[in-house]
């Protein structure tokens, strides 16, 4: 099976292999050599240096890096500014509520953008804010929001900002330094191409230290991974072949070139999609330039509904996304992440063809 949607994504043969290696304990040194080695390589994907940035490991899907990421890092007297465009901006202001943190949401409809200004003057006026929290690639429709901008105004009101990176970390441009971001929470599931139930936040040390009294959750505490970490130890049991297989697959990622490769392989393979798909008459909800190269959200044609082109294309191996809450009904969404040679995306596009054809 094809998986198209935004992870789990298809594994390359060596990840899969990897998942089936020989037992291991976490307190033996093995294990902490694997685990430095997979914190050395993801400080590797965008060149940060282990002074300033720590990679912090947890079991977990993206959501537990997120939520350990806002309820560890936020001081008891601090105040959240948090930007919504889509589910996952939504979902940051509901982990705030669920710890009791101070926040105020700046909210716009799934797949607007994010008008700067409005930034500014909230961020102006008076509340104290002392952290942005930001989607960077909002996967409800693909859009990739400027952190560059952002960044820039976060600077210029001494405000911290912290990126749910989930589904951009490894294949979009992240400038930790320049966009001076103080945590970032991403997967092992998507971009990197390893399986899920691994995730983890790289943090600016600083940032953790000072939040280091911050207690609201025992299990997702970063202050207490990190430390951990940092002594090669882990205070929980760790998935042990999920880390094997994640070793592996930052290898791969390495081997092929890193971000930019990926950014680029993304880009062509979504580029084929979309103009196969344009021409056929079936139109993309953002243009290219506002959109990641992750994921491209689509308008469902009017003669076919998700259900019909879903079960179409699975029978010929292709899994599809459809739209999250009210956009259920109206588009669907095709990722190009994963282990997906250009044979698939080839075999993608006919049966897309033959299917979009028939229901016309
Ligand atoms: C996938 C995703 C998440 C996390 O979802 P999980 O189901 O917990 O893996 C969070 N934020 C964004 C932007 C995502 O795309």
């Amino acid at each position: 099976m094809i998986l198209l949607n935004p992870g789990p994504v298809k594994l390359s043969p060596r990840v899969r292999e990897a998942l089936t290696r020989e037992d291991l304990c976490h307190r033996e040194p093995e294990f902490a050599m694997l685990q430095d080695d997979i914190r050395a390589r993801l400080l590797n994907v965008y060149a940060l240096s282990t002074d300033s940035f720590a990679p912090v490991l947890l079991a977990g899907s993206g959501t537990a890096a997120v939520e350990a990421m806002l309820s560890s890092i936020i001081p008891k007297d601090g105040r959240v500014l948090v930007i919504e465009n889509g589910v996952y901006g939504e979902r940051m202001s509901c982990m705030l509520e669920v710890h009791g943190i101070a926040h105020s949401r700046l909210s716009y409809a799934w797949g607007e953008r994010i008008n700067f200004n409005d930034v500014v003057r909230k961020l102006q006026n008076g509340s104290a804010f002392t952290h942005v929290a930001v989607v960077h690639h909002e996967t409800t429709t693909g859009r990739l929001n400027d952190l560059a901008a952002l960044g820039e105004i976060c600077n210029t009101h001494n405000v911290s900002m912290l990126v749910d990176g989930v589904s951009s970390f490894g294949a979009e441009a992240i400038d930790f330094v320049a966009w001076r971001i103080t945590a970032c929470a991403a997967t092992a599931n998507k971009c990197l191409h390893a399986s899920p139930g691994v995730s983890f936040v790289v943090v600016n040390r600083q940032a953790l230290t000072s939040a280091e009294h911050v207690r609201r959750t025992l299990y997702l505490d970063l202050s207490e991974y990190c430390r951990a970490q940092d002594s090669q130890t882990t205070p929980y049991t760790q998935p042990i072949h999920l880390y094997y297989a994640f070793r592996e697959a930052l290898v791969e990622f390495e081997e092929q070139g890193g971000w930019q490769a990926r950014q680029q392989r993304y880009r062509e393979l979504a580029g084929q999609v979309r103009q196969a798909l344009m021409s056929l008459g079936v139109t993309p909800v953002l243009n290219e330039a506002e959109s990641s190269v992750v994921l491209n959200a689509y308008h469902l044609p009017k003669a076919i509904d998700y259900s019909q082109l879903h079960d179409a294309l699975k029978v010929r191996g292709f899994v599809i996304y459809a739209g999250q809450g009210v956009l259920q009904q109206s588009l669907f969404r095709i990722s190009t992440m994963g282990d997906i040679s250009d044979d698939d995306i080839d075999r993608l596009i006919r049966n897309l063809r033959e299917i979009i054809l028939q229901t016309d």
